[in-house]
């Protein structure tokens, strides 16, 4: 497919896939391109060292990639703002404004799209299905609002024993209670209190069953409770349970799965049943040849794939490939998801469960390469 003239790139968001498109601009600029990122944040936070961030293994520094000289060498613009709206018919992004940064226009005009914005904790959608969570609980999701306020909870920690549940039994809950209990337990008070509310499945539902008791061997060495109960809501220093039973909890943390953006809705652009991206093999939009998206934010129509960072960073050469083909009127790669991913689940630091396919083992050394992956993984995209 041609796609003359197109000169203005937008990608909105610089998650894992962004930052690969914006490494690859840096070596493949085209003169006729202007590329702007709109996105909220000066940096990227990697998801995958946040729960070593909760440990005390990282600093925040450490898991994240500065975005401004990653932008500098791919010669992009960043406008710091969060899109809000999109109308594929005229092709505008409508931004609401981040608080403290600089004014930003209130919309922006594209001749191509690409959408890496990561899937969200919809807090309308929230507190419909879990009231009073939205005040009292503390959702990883925005990851940047999560790990500013997580120094409160180890200063809490440090003034009483506290109750800590986490709500959702993902790799991301799982990883997140076990990081809070050994976080706590090195440097709270004694007699702090840890649970896993699971939803109502089993712990770490979407692994196999030889998975799923190596977590449960884990949580029990640690002392942290698993309750197979749905949380029906949360208030005041409780936990609300699906069997009528209330958790005494100082620090719910929501760690439960995640939604498309409401944002997407009404923009024209073809969604998927859950209100995803649809996109086909070369990650572009089913219904507009100038849009593409990747990443959690996106549904593929012919391969659906689980949403995880390991599948976001293998789609970044291709979606990198395609949106300079498209700008050049070449044709377009297909991008091929793996069958299975290597998934490294920390127990904390020094342990970690691998998992592949039907295969899987647990120890050190599995941490271990977790930690290697993971440093390598930001220190790519990390510009003098
Ligand atoms: C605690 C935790 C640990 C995890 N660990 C792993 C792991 O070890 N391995 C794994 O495979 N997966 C892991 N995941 C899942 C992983 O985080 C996601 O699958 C991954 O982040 C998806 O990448 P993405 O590029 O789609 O979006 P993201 O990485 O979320 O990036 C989205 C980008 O868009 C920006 N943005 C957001 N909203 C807007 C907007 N409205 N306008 C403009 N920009 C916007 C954000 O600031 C960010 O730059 C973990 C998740 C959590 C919560």
């Amino acid at each position: 497919m041609q796609h003359q003239g197109i000169r203005k790139l937008l990608l909105l968001g610089a998650g894992h896939v962004h930052v690969h498109v914006l490494a690859h601009l840096a070596d493949h600029h085209p003169a006729d391109l202007d590329v702007t990122v709109l996105t909220p944040y000066p940096h990227q936070t990697y998801s995958g060292m946040t729960p070593g961030f909760v440990a005390g293994r990282y600093s925040e520094d450490e898991g994240r990639i500065p975005l401004e000289p990653l932008l500098r060498a791919a010669g992009a613009r960043w406008v710091q703002g969060r899109c809000d709206g999109i109308d594929a018919a005229t092709q505008t992004v409508r931004l609401a404004p981040v608080q403290g940064a600089p004014q930003a226009p209130t919309s922006l005009h594209y001749d191509l799209l690409s959408i890496d914005t990561g899937a969200v904790l919809d807090r309308a959608r929230l507190e419909a299905e879990m009231p009073g969570a939205a005040e009292h609980a503390l959702p990883i999701r925005p990851i940047e609002a999560f790990t500013a306020l997580w120094p409160q909870v180890m200063a809490l920690a440090q003034r009483q024993a506290v109750s800590l549940a986490v709500v959702g039994a993902g790799a991301g809950g799982i990883e997140l209670v076990f990081a809070a209990e050994q976080a706590l337990r090195l440097h709270g008070l004694p007699g702090a209190r840890f649970t896993l509310v699971t939803g109502g499945p089993e712990v770490a539902a979407n692994y196999s069953p030889g998975v799923q008791r190596r977590v449960l061997r884990q949580l029990k060495r640690r002392g942290i409770t698993v309750l197979r109960e749905a949380c029906t809501g949360i208030g005041d220093g409780e936990v609300h349970l699906g069997n009528g039973a209330r958790l005494a909890c100082d620090v719910p943390l929501l760690a439960i799965g995640t939604h498309a953006p409401p944002w997407l809705q009404g923009s024209g652009l073809a969604l998927s049943d859950s209100g995803h991206v649809q996109v086909n093999a070369c990650q572009q939009s089913t219904s507009h040849a100038n849009v593409f998206a990747a990443g959690d934010v996106a549904s593929r129509v012919d391969q659906p794939h689980p949403r995880s960072g390991v599948y976001a960073v293998r789609a970044g050469p291709a979606l990198a490939h395609n949106l300079l083909a498209a700008h050049g009127g070449q044709a377009l790669r297909p991008h091929h998801p793996p069958r299975n991913t290597l998934n490294l689940l920390s127990c904390g630091t020094g342990h970690a469960i691998a998992s592949y396919g039907p295969l899987h083992a647990e120890g050190a050394w599995a941490w271990w390469w977790k930690d290697r992956i993971d440093r390598a993984f930001v220190t790519r995209y990390r510009r003098p």
